[in-house]
């Protein structure tokens, strides 16, 4: 008898507390955290590192804090960077800095040379999304349609034998390059015509001073 009591105060306990913790994590939660998911989610999560930081979380933490612009993450490409600007208000820049008459690097993908592969298998270990097939002392290949085009598996080829090139673009891949429109600051008209005034008034007190 006295086990059960033991059991049944100790699981209310739990309860109680499990109940507690529930309820702190809903209520306490911070907003950060919540912006922070929506942008990771946003993120392609190959940890390619191409943004400049360590990985998607931190970039996605960054661009939470408004230190990192939402135009560098080449895997995510434009589509990514619109969602971004769609989900934060911020204006859409394309990816590779193209706003400024720099043409936007074409997205790539990486394609193995397969007669010189030795199988390794370092560029597999080295592949955020698992894009590369073959096994150890075997030839190996990419899988284009997996392939983000981070250029993670280059370096790591120890008789560099992947090349990375334009993806063609065909029906399948062509997009609507959206026009951009830069935005511009304007004075209000409220604001004008006071300055307008401003000058009247300006020359007129000149004029009286002649
Ligand atoms: S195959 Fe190479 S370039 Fe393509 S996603 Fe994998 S690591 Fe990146
Ligand atoms: S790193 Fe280069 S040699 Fe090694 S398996 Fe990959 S493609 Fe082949």
């Amino acid at each position: 008898m006295e086990i059960l009591t033991a059991i049944v105060v100790m699981a209310l306990g739990a309860l109680t507390l499990g109940a507690a913790l529930g309820y702190a994590a809903i209520r306490f939660k911070v907003e950060g955290d919540l912006i922070t998911g929506k942008i990771e989610a946003i993120l392609p999560q190959t940890q390619c590192g191409q943004c400049g930081f360590a990985g998607c979380k931190p970039y996605a933490e960054a661009i939470a804090r408004d230190e990192a612009e939402i135009n560098l993450c080449p895997p995510g490409g434009d589509e990514g960077a619109r969602k971004l600007a769609d989900l934060l208000g911020r204006e859409f820049k394309p990816v590779s800095g193209g706003g400024d008459g720099e043409a936007a690097k074409p997205k790539l993908t990486a394609i193995i040379r397969e007669a010189e592969c030795i199988g390794c298998t370092l560029c597999i270990q080295a592949c955020p999304v698992d894009a590369i097939v073959g096994a150890a002392r075997q030839m190996h290949t990419v899988i284009d349609a997996l392939c983000t085009g981070c250029e993670l598996c280059v370096k790591p080829c120890p008789v560099e034998c992947i090349d990375m090139a334009p993806v063609p673009e065909t029906l399948a891949t062509w997009k609507y390059a959206y026009p951009v429109i830069p935005i511009k600051s304007v004075e209000r008209a409220s604001d004008v015509s006071h300055n307008v005034a401003a000058m009247n008034d300006a020359e007129s007190s000149h004029q009286k001073v002649a």
